[in-house]
C-alpha cells in the first residue's frame, strides 16, 4: 500500500506514521526525519537543509526532490510506503507524480489528519521544551503554520479531486487516532 499522510505541523503525523507504517509493514518515509538525520551526521545535504529548516522554511526542491526520488526507488519502498512531509507544494505534487510514474506505481490513499490549530501550537511548544528541536521556537512554529496554510493545505483539494483523500480526526489519544487511521485505510 502506498500512502501519503498529511496534516499541519504538530498534527501528530510523525507519531502516527511510525505506528501505522509498522502495523502495515511498509517503510515510513519522512522527509523531515531524513533531513534531521543528515543534519545530525553533518552530510553536505544536511548542511544545506539546515539553513532552511532552522527558520521553518522549505528546503529547495533541487535538494528535496532528488532525495525523495532516491528513497522511493530503494527496494524496501517498491511495494509500499507511508510518505510523510512530501509533497508540501503543488510543484512537489507534480514531482511525486513523475517519480511514481517512473517507478510504475501510484498513490493508493491520502490521509489528512485534521486538528484544532490552537491545540497543535500548544503541542509544538511542549515538544520544544522536551526535545529542543531547533525549529520549534514560537516564531518559527507560527511561520511553519503559515507556510502550511498557504502552500500545503491546497493539496488536500487536489487529492480529493483524484478520489484519494480520507480525512481523519487527529485530536484525542494517540491510540484512538491510530485506530481511526487504520480503519480509514481499510475502508
Ligand atoms: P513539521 O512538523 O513542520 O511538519 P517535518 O519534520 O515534516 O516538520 O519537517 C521539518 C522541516 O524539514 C521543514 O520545516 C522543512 O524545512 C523541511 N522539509 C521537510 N519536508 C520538506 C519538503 N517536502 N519540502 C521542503 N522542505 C521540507
Amino acid at each position: 500500500m502506498r500512502i501519503l499522510l498529511m496534516g499541519p505541523p504538530g498534527a501528530g503525523k510523525g507519531t502516527q506514521a511510525t505506528i501505522v507504517s509498522e502495523r502495515l509493514g511498509v517503510p515510513h518515509v519522512s522527509t523531515g526525519d531524513i533531513f534531521r538525520a543528515n543534519v545530525a551526521s553533518g552530510t553536505p545535504l544536511g548542511l544545506e537543509a539546515k539553513k532552511y529548516m532552522d527558520g521553518g522554511d522549505f528546503v529547495p526542491d533541487s535538494v528535496t526532490n532528488a532525495m525523495v526520488q532516491d528513497r522511493l526507488a530503494q527496494p524496501d519502498a517498491v511495494t509500499g510506503f507511508l510518505l510523510d512531509g512530501f509533497p508540501r507544494t503543488v510543484s512537489q505534487v507534480e514531482e511525486l507524480d513523475s517519480i511514481l510514474e517512473a517507478l510504475g506505481s501510484k498513490l493508493d490513499r491520502v490521509v489528512e489528519l485534521t486538528v484544532d490549530i490552537d491545540e497543535v501550537v500548544g503541542r509544538l511548544v511542549r515538544r520544544a521544551q522536551e526535545q529542543g528541536r531547533s525549529d520549534d521556537t514560537e516564531e518559527v512554529i507560527r511561520h511553519r503554520q503559515d507556510l502550511y496554510a498557504e502552500q500545503t493545505a491546497p493539496l488536500v483539494r487536489i487529492y480529493a479531486e483524484r478520489g484519494l483523500l480520507v480525512q481523519v480526526d487527529g485530536m484525542g489519544d494517540v491510540d484512538d487516532v491510530t485506530a481511526r487511521v487504520l480503519s480509514a485505510l481499510e475502508a
